[in-house]
């Protein structure tokens, strides 16, 4: 069973024509509105659904290849609505990486939603007109097929250390965990005195944030109203646009909230209905959130944390006037029903409160693994036995503690790094540079501001003398523009004759770059 989907179906009878999807898209010239209504989602997805079912041979996961059309959310639920799982990738991932995506998915199918280039050769594609089509024409299908319990509902693909992405399954089960949740924290929030709640989306789909506003506004009968990320060029239309959401509820990560607040306009007169704030993915600071709760009077905010590998989040905590103003970082809260959170020493013993750990997370969200990655599951995931309960377990590689029943974050454990919100592996960009004719040795450095990171610098030696630094640059930008979103080029590149090197023969990172966070 899976609850979002029939919840979905029950919203779409008690109000067909409300809108549940709106945004705007470029066009010649500017942006244009766009939305879709639920019973249009219902309608379009079913269809879809039934021709997957009706033409494909195979259960394998299916690409959703666009950016914010409201036909990437029918192409969603057409998938899963079939019986087979999606994998959003955004409009910004460039040729070598969606082939890299679509080699370890193998799809039967790709729904090029938004006519994408760079589509591989090895699978089928439909495109944006065909897809419009089967929408209007294709038989209608019984949801019998429809993913349920352990069945895969979505892949999210984040930068991986070897150099590949990987591809984070998340079960329709997990799914439905993480909203009931999700759904208690948005409860009753609303600046309106009758009629349902509008979501904030900055997100891209292949970003598991976007599962926070996306599916809650759908499980709960909401509206979607997406920021597409082209508007972030012009600020003007953006601010005029958020005015025009008349949004109850604000799902972004804290750096698009900084962005935001650099202008003044960002307020309670702006966004008049706006009651909460929803922060994930990365640390909220004392200063985002005391700046936000004077322009916004009237608005909660909560700071939530968790991986993509279990669903989303698993804590939460509301932001006191008095917690922002003790707090530099603010805590990530205490965790969801269903989840249980470990700070464990690196022998795998549970430490006590108040003492620095590896967080581990336990409960009914975390992902069964990673898609066809056996080494990266074991190394990661596993079970833990108590009360003769046998859960899911997932190390987060991030650094923690527990004090008065709240957790605090510490920093990574390795090597993976939030640049203005993204996930990255340093590693991965390494390794992608490394495959770039010349190079010898390469480590990619985050800089770092009162300890987050505001840049990446890629110091690098090549195999001959670079003869003209700009020239060098140029050429490797262009080469990782094929293989790597525009996010993880590194904005600083430096020659060098050699790195420095540690007593045992590593490349010395901690001599080119400054600590952690607690
Ligand atoms: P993602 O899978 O993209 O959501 O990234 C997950 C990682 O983001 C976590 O493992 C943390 O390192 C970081 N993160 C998520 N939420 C927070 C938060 N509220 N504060 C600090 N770091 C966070």
């Amino acid at each position: 069973m899976s609850v979002v989907l029939d919840k979905i179906r029950l919203h779409a009878k008690a109000h067909p024509n409300s809108v549940v999807y709106a945004t705007l898209k470029q066009v010649a010239g500017g942006f244009e509105n766009v939305q879709m209504t639920w019973s249009e989602l219902d309608e379009n997805s079913n269809r879809l659904a039934g021709y997957l079912t009706s033409r494909l041979k195979s259960k394998t996961p299916l690409l959703v290849c666009g950016h914010k059309d409201p036909l990437m959310l029918v192409a969603f639920l057409a998938c899963v609505r079939s019986g087979r799982a999606y994998v959003p990738v955004d409009a910004s991932t460039p040729a070598g990486r969606i082939g890299a995506i679509a080699a370890t998915v193998e799809p039967e199918l790709i729904l090029n939603v938004e006519d994408m280039d760079g589509m591989p050769k090895s699978s089928a594609v439909l495109g944006s007109t065909e897809i419009r089509a089967l929408c209007e024409t294709a038989p209608r299908c019984d949801d019998s097929e429809q993913v349920s319990g352990e069945d895969i509902h979505y892949i999210i693909f984040t930068s991986g250390s070897t150099g590949l992405p990987k591809g984070v399954r998340i079960t329709a089960k997990c799914l439905d965990n993480f909203l009931a949740w999700s759904q208690e924290l948005a409860a009753g929030v609303t600046g309106k005195a009758t009629g349902n709640r509008i979501f904030i989306n900055q997100a891209p789909f292949s970003f598991d944030l976007s599962v926070f506003d996306l599916y809650t506004a759908l499980y709960t009968g909401g509206t979607i109203q997406a920021i597409p990320t082209p508007l972030l060029g012009d600020m003007k239309a953006l601010f005029a646009y958020l005015k025009s959401t008349w949004a109850d509820i604000w799902v972004s990560t804290p750096s698009f909230a900084d962005l935001l607040l650099a202008d003044n306009a960002f307020d309670q007169d702006l966004l008049p209905n706006l009651r909460l704030f929803l922060f994930c993915g990365e640390s909220l600071t004392g200063r985002t959130a005391q700046r936000l709760a004077a322009a916004f009077p009237k608005a909660r905010i909560t700071n939530t944390y968790g991986p993509t590998e279990s669903t989303v989040a698993v804590t939460s905590v509301e932001v006191t006037p008095e917690m922002a103003a003790k707090n530099a970082v603010l805590p990530l809260g205490a965790e969801k029903t269903g989840t249980r959170i470990l700070i464990m020493d690196e022998k795998g013993e549970v430490l006590p409160d108040g003492k620095k750990g590896e967080i581990v997370i336990v409960g009914d969200t975390v992902s069964p693994g990673y898609w066809k990655n056996a080494a990266k599951n074991a190394e990661v995931f596993g079970t833990y036995d108590a009360d003769g309960r046998h859960e899911r377990l997932y190390h987060t590689h991030d650094a923690g503690y527990r004090k008065d029943g709240l957790l605090y974050y510490c920093g990574r454990m390795d090597k993976q790094v939030k640049l203005h919100g993204y996930r990255i592996e340093l590693e991965d960009i390494e390794r992608n540079i490394l495959a770039i004719s010349g190079m010898e040795r390469v480590v990619v450095i985050p800089e770092r501001m009162n300890g987050e990171v505001k840049d990446l610098v890629a110091h690098i030696v090549e195999n001959a003398p670079v003869q003209s630094a700009i020239k060098e640059r140029q050429r490797i930008r262009g080469e990782l523009k094929k293989r790597i979103p525009e996010y993880m080029i590194p904005r600083k590149f430096v020659f060098k004759d050699s790195l420095p090197i540690t007593q045992n023969g590593k490349i010395d990172r901690k001599a080119l770059e400054n600590g952690d966070q607690c």
